[in-house]
């Protein structure tokens, strides 16, 4: 089963995806995370995406379908996909349906995270105190919400054609959540 998460930036969707990966068997694929181990690593692609990501900016879609291009095979190997932040652009979701159907597969959910935007500034501003995340600064994550309302939101529309979208209220417990997403996942 491949699932993606959807939903603007601390809504919730790795805390989520780690849950369902315990739960189910899933593999997370999370383009941040990929993204902050090439940072880590020192590696031309963290070089060339540090500055972009902490300012809040996307990065390329070529770099991040590549990305999840090469993940697949593992994940639906391992059980199924959980899809964290990506596709996060029109493009990038053409180009995941593109990816899927060439390996005869399915997204068989889009789980709308839905939080209101006073409590992502909140959760947010208290992680950034916490973990110090670079583009967690107020400057860039407003950045980051702009970018979601711009281009990540009207992915809704896109998805909420094929009939497979389903909304979760992000704004309750974490177990909460997680139960929502469960039920979401055998109904
Ligand atoms: P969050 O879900 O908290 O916004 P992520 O960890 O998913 O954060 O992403 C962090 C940053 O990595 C994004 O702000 C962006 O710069 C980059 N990034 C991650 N996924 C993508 C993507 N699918 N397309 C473009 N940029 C991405």
């Amino acid at each position: 089963m491949n699932v993606i998460l959807f939903g603007p930036p601390a809504a919730g969707k790795g805390t989520q995806a780690k849950r369902l990966v315990e739960a189910r068997g899933l593999v997370q694929l999370s383009t941040g995370d990929m993204l902050r181990a090439a940072i880590a690593a020192g590696t031309p692609l963290g070089r060339t995406v540090e500055a972009l990501i902490q300012r809040g900016d996307l990065v390329s879609d070529e770099i991040v379908t590549a990305l999840v291009e090469e993940s697949l095979p593992a994940a639906e190997a391992g059980g199924g996909a959980i899809f964290d932040g990506f596709p996060r652009t029109l493009p990038q979701a053409i180009a995941l349906d593109g990816i899927i159907s060439r390996r005869r597969s399915h997204i068989h959910r889009v789980l709308q995270l839905k939080v209101d935007n006073d409590v992502l500034l909140d959760r947010v501003s208290k992680r950034f105190a916490e973990s110090g995340r670079p583009d967690d600064n107020p400057v860039s994550f407003k950045v980051r919400l702009e970018i979601y309302d711009r281009q990540t939101a009207p992915l809704l529309t896109y998805y909420g054609r094929s009939g497979k979208l389903m909304e979760i209220d992000g704004m309750a417990s974490v177990d909460a959540v997680g139960a929502s997403i469960r039920r979401a996942l055998v109904s």
